[in-house]
């Protein structure tokens, strides 16, 4: 199959779903760990069509909803320095964090800017040189190359007011957490589609060997999730688990070797915070010694108190595939995406915020 069409083909997709239907013998629960899959499902009512037998659970793969409370404290603390602009992608500046969100903060007169590239944060130091501007850096193996690759230009252009405060992500690692873990019952993960570009398969072959669980790599297109998932019921239904790639139009073994190499230039990985699973050791990214004097956290040394994420909130849950949205008892209630309670709601790719916009 060469064009996007096909991969949105009803006829086809109809004949997957029965095919899902003959192979399901029993209940079964796949966690698609990536939020923009969440959305695609929503979108396209897959888990309407689904058997019954077959539940959809959301793992954590929105980026703005695993970043830790204390995480968007720091990002605020960042903001009340002097001379400081925040250069940040839009949907963190509404998380809520302990006392206030980078809203209010923006409100209050802190200069906070919505970006949408990490060379927009360059201009901006360029065209402020009297200001040091701090990138959040929030996001998986997808983001880390980009703002890697910021940092080596702002190197060679000799800009010594660009910083980035590294609060990055690493997805293998927290599979084998949420497995660890082992507060919601998984059967098998559709693995995400724009990481595994970054990382390619060989990445997930320790984890997989480790749990033997059935995984396979998918893209974004109704007939690419439904494939993955009559796979995955197949190999858990059969007791024979693969690491399989359905994404193979974008997916390599390897994957994308430069900009693992440019993301591994600059930092390297640390333990790391998130939201709903705790600390994941191996997870996250800091600056490598070479590059510390473009870490924001070491250069502004913030004092940010242990942080409590917001009262009734469930997003620790939601994130771990225990609860689902209408569980939680603030959604629709107390928490909308107008008045977010937690960041599973204000994130695009947030369970509750697609719940919200898709589910009747
Ligand atoms: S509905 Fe709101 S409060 Fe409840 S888990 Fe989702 S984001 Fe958190």
């Amino acid at each position: 199959m060469k064009h996007i069409q096909e991969y949105r083909d009803s006829r086809l997709s109809r004949r997957i779903i029965e095919q899902i239907a003959a192979v399901s013998d029993r209940n079964i629960r796949i966690m698609e760990v990536c939020g923009t899959h969440t959305v695609s499902i929503f979108r396209n009512g897959i888990r309407t069509v689904l058997p019954e037998n077959v539940s959809l659970i959301s793992g954590p793969g929105c980026p703005v909803c695993v970043t830790d409370q204390r995480e968007i404290d720091t990002a605020i603390a960042l903001a009340e320095q002097e001379n400081v602009i925040i250069a940040t992608f839009g949907d963190l500046i509404r998380v809520p964090g302990t006392f206030s969100s980078l809203q209010s903060e923006q409100a209050a007169g802190r200069d906070i800017r919505i970006v949408y590239s990490t060379f927009d944060a360059i201009t901006l130091a360029k065209e402020n040189p009297g200001k040091n501007v701090v990138f959040l850096g929030i996001g998986f193996e997808t983001t880390a190359p980009t703002i890697a690759a910021s940092v080596l230009a702002a190197e060679k252009a000799g800009i010594t007011n660009y910083f980035v405060y590294s609060a990055h992500k690493l997805m293998p690692p927290a599979l084998e957490a949420l497995m660890d873990l082992g507060v919601s019952r998984i059967d098998g993960f559709l693995l995400p589609g724009h990481v595994s570009v970054i990382i390619g398969t060989k990445a997930y072959a320790e984890f997989f060997e480790k749990y033997r669980i059935p995984c396979v790599i998918t893209g974004f297109e109704p007939v690419d999730i439904l494939q993955a998932l009559f796979n995955l019921t197949e190999m858990i239904n059969t007791g024979l688990p693969r690491l399989e790639n359905g994404y193979p139009r974008a997916v390599t073994e390897a994957g994308n070797t430069g900009a693992i190499e440019i993301m591994y230039s600059v930092f390297e990985p640390c333990d790391a915070s998130w939201r709903g699973i705790g600390r994941i050791s191996g997870s996250g990214l800091r600056f490598r010694p070479d590059y510390a004097s473009f870490d924001a956290k070491a250069y502004f040394d913030p004092y940010v108190p242990e942080a409590m994420p917001p009262r009734g909130c469930a997003c620790g849950d939601i994130l771990t595939g225990t609860l689902t949205p209408p569980e939680c008892p603030l959604y629709k209630k107390k928490c909308t995406p107008v008045n977010p309670v937690g960041p599973c709601m204000v994130s695009s790719e947030g369970t509750c915020a697609a719940y919200y916009k898709y589910h009747d």
